[in-house]
């Protein structure tokens, strides 16, 4: 075996069923006294539930967590910290809130204790994505990453299935990329292994029912361990070009991943010997092809399967493919540009990956 760096994700993970009950104790014996609770407005009754468990110590609700970070938002937020001398922040929900409280943290130093309500994963990097007039910029800083994570499985009973099904594809992308990823090692490899399997076999159930115990405590524990995969290697093509089409044609992100990971995965096939097998051995079905079983496994889902289902123009498939290729990155396979515009053709169309 060759030598490899691991680098540990430093924070604790609190993991389970019903774990939101620990949150008054969570802020608690960390100290804290004056927590702000961040959400969306769609998930407002979860945030008055923490409200309520943390009785005096919970200063504010502030429910304008927006995808895509705006920095309006944030300097929203911002006044409000500074205004109720706000000592400790608790976001509840998706990607979109997790990363609201990352921005507020990494510019005021304050601790931040995340609940992840989808399976984005982004709770365990130190990845922060903004937006500010129209442009999406991106940080990476150690001091993003929450201090304390807690996965309750109970919150993710609500989470509507087509949301459940892209967002778990969206977990199972960022493991698969750490499958070939330049900086990956052994430790990641089992992490996304098993990340892949527990996601792939959760969904189909969750499509059957919702509120599966077992699919979504299996489903979150996936989410968690891709979340790190993801945290800890660096992504090539596939995150690459998702970037693109969520920050330049504002593409929905779940959605926009589970469309073209089949694509951009049979891209690399080629330069990644292995790769086709071992996703063959971790996803059901019994398929000799990875990329095959990947396939029937978005069948299974149900999902959309066309970029154009999401408005986005064939004219626009050259202008994607220059802003992907401006800057150099990582990839088992060397990106050209005639066949990035072939593979986002097809993805816009819905014909199968090749
Ligand atoms: P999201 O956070 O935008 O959530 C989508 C909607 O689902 C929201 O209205 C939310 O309130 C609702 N929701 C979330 N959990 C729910 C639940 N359990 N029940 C009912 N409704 C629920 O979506 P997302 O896909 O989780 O996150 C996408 C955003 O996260 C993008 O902006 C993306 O760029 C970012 N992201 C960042 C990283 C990173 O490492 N920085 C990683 C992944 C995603």
């Amino acid at each position: 075996m060759s030598q490899f760096t691991y680098t540990a994700n430093p924070s604790r993970v609190i993991f389970g069923s019903g774990t939101l009950s620990q949150i008054a104790t969570e802020v608690s014996t960390q100290g804290f006294t004056a927590a702000m609770i961040l959400c969306t407005p769609y998930q407002v009754d979860d945030a008055r539930r923490i409200e309520h468990l943390l009785g005096a110590k919970a200063s504010h609700i502030f429910s304008e967590a927006t995808m895509h970070t705006p920095t309006s938002i944030t300097e929203k937020a911002l006044a409000i910290v500074e205004n109720k001398k706000v000592d400790c922040l608790v976001s509840i929900g998706g990607g979109s809130t997790t990363g609201l409280g990352k921005a507020i943290s990494i510019r005021t130093g304050i601790y931040h204790i995340c609940i992840p309500t989808t399976y984005a994963g982004s709770e365990m990097t130190s990845i922060l994505g903004q937006t500010s007039q129209g442009l999406k910029t991106t940080i990476k800083d150690p001091r993003v990453l929450p201090g304390t994570v807690i996965y309750d499985v109970d919150l993710t009973k609500t989470l509507p299935a087509g949301l459940s099904a892209t967002s778990g594809i969206n977990a199972i992308a960022h493991a698969a990329e750490a499958l070939y990823a330049p900086d990956s090692n052994p430790i990641i490899r089992l992490i996304a292994r098993e990340g892949i399997r527990a996601l792939a076999e959760a969904l189909p159930d969750i499509m059957k029912d919702q509120e599966s115990h077992d699919a979504r405590y299996k489903a979150l524990y996936g989410a968690w361990l891709c979340g790190m995969c993801l945290g800890s290697t660096t992504m090539s093509l596939h995150h690459k070009l998702c970037h693109t089409l969520g920050g330049s044609f504002d593409l929905p992100h779940a959605e926009t991943h589970t469309i073209l990971l089949p694509h951009t995965l049979a891209y690399n096939c080629p330069a990644a010997p292995t790769l086709d097998a071992e996703l063959a051995e971790l996803l059901p079905g019994g398929y000799s092809s990875g990329i095959e079983g990947l396939n029937r496994l978005l069948d299974q889902l149900n999902v959309k399967r066309a970029l154009k289902d999401f408005w986005f123009n064939e004219d626009d498939i050259d202008r994607a493919a220059s802003i992907a290729m401006e800057n150099q990155y990582a990839n088992p396979r060397k990106v050209e540009r005639e066949k990035i515009c072939e593979l986002l053709r097809r993805a816009w169309a819905g014909e199968p990956a090749r």
